[in-house]
């Protein structure tokens, strides 16, 4: 693998583009003296973030890089028994978990990311070693599973289980039958650290949509859709309906905002106004998004109600609600800064 060492391949493709990127010295120092000394901030989807936070923040503490507070972090929500990240989520429609997730790391702005990945019980941790150990940035389905054995990351043979999958169909029949409109199908975990040195790092961790079509991949391991670092300005990350979210790059979008001066609670409102404007659903899209900034400041905003996002720092630790954005009305929630 060393021959092929990420390092190496990123050095010997990016010598031209090093001489044309010094102008953004300038840029680069005016950021840094807006540092605030609000730090560290661990920001994550859900409630079941929260946990998943005050980890990362001990991790932090105990010397570890913002890269490692996310993955331990996110391992914990992996193995916690969630049902919709880690194996022990959702099935696909042929009864099998198939797992998503990805990384990035600010400085030097790297990523990895697996998808349709079956029986790797850390997903997150595959991603980083896409990301570290390999040329590439995405590794899908077998592929991802073969690189992880090579890796020796833990597999479990959960090809299919027949006893899960029948509860799971059992409960769908339920479900419809008592006309339940929106069935909590689907969650994902994404985590952003922003460490005591200004630097910043994320990933993402989910089963995806359950009963989904074999192979189907949601936002949540492709880059600048469920997931985006700027390490010069801030990071965003999705949770919610995949498919609305990739279809605009919305995570992206939401750093792209913040680039321009809006604070994270306005950036990730206003990208969701702006996918709602064009797109057939309204703002029936499903999404949600947390959002942090290079001064520590944070927020988030959703398309459903209440949306809970966790943030923690050295003084608190907290689920809150995230902007509430919908057709009817759009109630104003608090920029948190
Ligand atoms: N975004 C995930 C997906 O579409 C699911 C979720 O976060 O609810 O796969």
């Amino acid at each position: 693998m060393n021959n092929f060492s990420r390092r190496n391949f990123l050095r010997k493709t990016s010598i031209a583009a090093a001489t044309t990127s010094l102008g953004m010295g300038c840029s680069t120092t005016y950021r840094t003296n807006l540092i605030t000394n609000r730090k560290p901030v661990i920001i994550s989807t859900w409630a079941f973030g929260k946990p998943a936070n005050e980890l990362a923040l001990q991790i932090l503490q105990d010397g570890g890089s913002a890269l490692d507070a996310v993955e331990q972090g996110i391992r914990l929500v992996e193995s916690s028994g969630n049902t919709s990240v880690g194996l022990s989520g959702k099935p696909n429609a042929a009864g099998v978990p198939q797992l998503d997730a990805c990384i990035m790391n600010g400085p030097g702005h790297s990523a990895g990311s697996v998808a349709g990945i079956e029986g790797v019980v850390h997903p997150i941790t595959a991603a980083r070693l896409v990301m570290e150990k390999t040329p590439h940035v995405m590794l899908v389905g077998q592929g991802a599973r073969w690189f992880s054995e090579q890796q020796g990351l833990k597999i479990i043979d959960n090809s299919q289980d027949e006893k899960r999958y029948a509860a799971w169909l059992a409960k769908q029949k339920n479900n419809s039958q008592n006309k339940v409109k929106k069935p909590d199908n689907h969650d994902t975990v994404t985590l952003i650290v922003l460490d005591n040195n200004g630097d910043i790092a994320g990933g993402c961790s989910t089963s995806g949509l359950s009963g989904k079509i074999p192979g189907r991949v949601g936002d949540s391991p492709i880059i600048g859709s469920g997931l985006y670092v700027d390490n010069e300005v801030g990071a965003a990350g999705a949770t919610g309906l995949g498919e609305n979210v990739m279809r605009y790059c919305a995570s992206y979008q939401v750093v792209e905002n913040m680039r321009q001066g809006m604070s994270p609670t306005e950036a990730c409102s206003e990208t969701i106004k702006r996918i709602a404007r064009t797109d057939p659903l309204g703002m029936d899209l499903g999404i949600n998004f947390i959002a942090i900034n290079k001064q520590g400041e944070f927020g988030a905003a959703g398309t459903q109600a209440n949306f809970p996002y966790s943030i923690t720092t050295k003084e608190f630790s907290e689920v809150r609600k995230g902007q509430a954005l919908s057709n009817a009305h759009q109630k104003e929630g608090g920029n948190e800064r």
